[in-house]
């Protein structure tokens, strides 16, 4: 069906590639590029082995936009999946509608001298792609994705008005490492260290960061002590959800992520400006990065499983409702699928669904649009089919 390219060979990039891999009738040709090619040229080689699909790979900064030019011209994809790093969003962004692809990605763009993340960038592309005839797909991994996707699910088939949205993300795996983060340590780093913020009654209310914080229960899992954070699903939700009341998002930290967090911050290695060493510039929390453990890297040992879903509670028909919709990955079946643990897992996977859904015809519609302004039936379809089933529960205790 179509000619994609995805860019980025980390975690994430590993699963997109494998997945695709897995559906040649609507991936024909696929391109993995990336800024460090030999982590390209790895990955395809594993692809090969795993699915007998051979990929093409290259080398690109994604920073530049005349290189991603040059490539998309020589390489011709209708779609770019970018599972780079959200300081890419942008330039590709430009790319895209230089060469004439469409676009999809899995993070919001965020500047690399603020840890600071929100939508308005990349809405600020939406004339310039509704002219170009072109489709931008934003958020389109777990995380934002498909928790956005399961609201909009949710608002369509079991709601006249959703009220309270929570979104409840636990990762109760163990990696066996002291200290480890589940994808790309920098842009983690900033988004957990960052204030408190949720949606209350037409506001956002900001808190301390882990300020609120109460034990929740999570399927096959049991009680998890969760986290209030700030997550970007939840600015694109309130606005396409008037009927929101509160909309939180909720994540799960062991005491010794915490207290290894609190040490990192406090010694100043979470610094994301410029400092003299030994007369070379560097960025703490990008020394950081390179000593601690590869997240790609982690899947091996790792064991147990993430549980992420929405909690809401509205009304239908005139009656209080709740619902809640989850998904349960385990790490061991994703690294032996895919080779890789299960956080890049349950974000690679939508990625590849949210490409199947543009080239299929199902998500085509010139503009820039966050996940859960497409109809979200095909997408939860899949979703069930390339190895992210879903359980929904109706009328339950939902702790909140
Ligand atoms: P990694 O750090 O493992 O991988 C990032 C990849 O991008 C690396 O291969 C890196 O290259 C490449 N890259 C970085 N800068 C450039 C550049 N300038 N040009 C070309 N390539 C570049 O990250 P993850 O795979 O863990 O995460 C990928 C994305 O997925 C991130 O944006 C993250 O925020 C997002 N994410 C989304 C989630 C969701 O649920 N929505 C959940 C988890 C992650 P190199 O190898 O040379 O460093």
């Amino acid at each position: 069906m179509g000619k994609v390219l995805i860019i980025g060979a980390g975690g994430v990039g590993t699963v997109v590639a494998q997945k695709v891999a897995q559906n040649p009738d609507v991936f024909t040709e696929i391109m993995l590029a990336s800024r460090t090619k030999s982590k390209c040229d790895a990955i395809a080689a594993d692809v090969k082995k795993r699915t007998g699909v051979t990929i093409q790979t290259a080398q690109v900064d994604a920073d530049v936009v005349p290189e991603l030019v040059k490539l998309f011209n020589r390489f011709k994809p209708e779609l770019v999946i970018n599972v780079a790093l959200p300081y890419q969003d942008l330039t590709i962004m430009d790319a895209c509608l230089e060469a004439g692809v469409n676009y999809l990605d899995t993070a919001n763009y965020e500047p690399k001298d603020e840890a600071h993340f929100e939508y308005s960038w990349q809405w600020a592309y939406r004339d310039k792609f509704e002219k170009a005839g072109l489709t931008a797909i934003l958020g389109c991994g777990f995380d934002p994705g498909v928790t956005s996707i399961f609201t909009a699910y949710a608002a369509k088939h079991h709601f006249d008005e959703i009220h309270y949205l929570d979104i409840v993300d636990c990762n109760a795996g163990d990696h066996g490492k002291a200290f480890a983060t589940n994808f790309n340590p920098e842009i983690n780093i900033r988004e957990v260290t960052q204030k408190g913020k949720y949606w209350e009654n037409g506001q956002w209310v900001e808190t301390e960061p882990h300020e609120i914080h109460k034990p929740l229960n999570y399927p096959k899992i049991g009680s998890k002590e969760s986290y209030v954070i700030y997550h970007e699903e939840l600015e694109s939700l309130v606005k396409n959800f008037p009927t929101l009341k509160r909309a939180r998002f909720w994540m799960t930290f062991g005491q010794e992520y915490l207290t290894h967090l609190r040490v990192i911050q406090n010694i100043g290695m979470a610094r994301i400006d410029e400092v003299e060493f030994n007369g070379v510039k560097i960025v703490p929390i990008q020394f950081l990065k390179a000593v601690l453990p590869d997240p790609g890297g982690l899947g091996e040992n790792y064991t147990g499983q993430t549980s992420i879903g929405c909690r809401i509670r509205g009304l239908k028909d005139g009656k209080e409702k709740t619902y809640y919709v989850y998904n349960n990955c385990s790490h061991e079946e994703a690294f032996k699928e895919t080779g890789a643990q299960g956080v890049s897992y349950t974000t690679g996977v939508p990625a590849m669904i949210g490409a199947m859904m543009f080239f299929k015809g199902e998500w085509h519609k010139p503009g820039v649009y966050n996940v859960e302004e497409f109809n979200p039936d095909p997408f939860m379809e899949k979703l069930n089919i390339h190895g992210l089933p879903w359980v929904e529960l109706h009328d339950v205790n939902l702790e909140l």
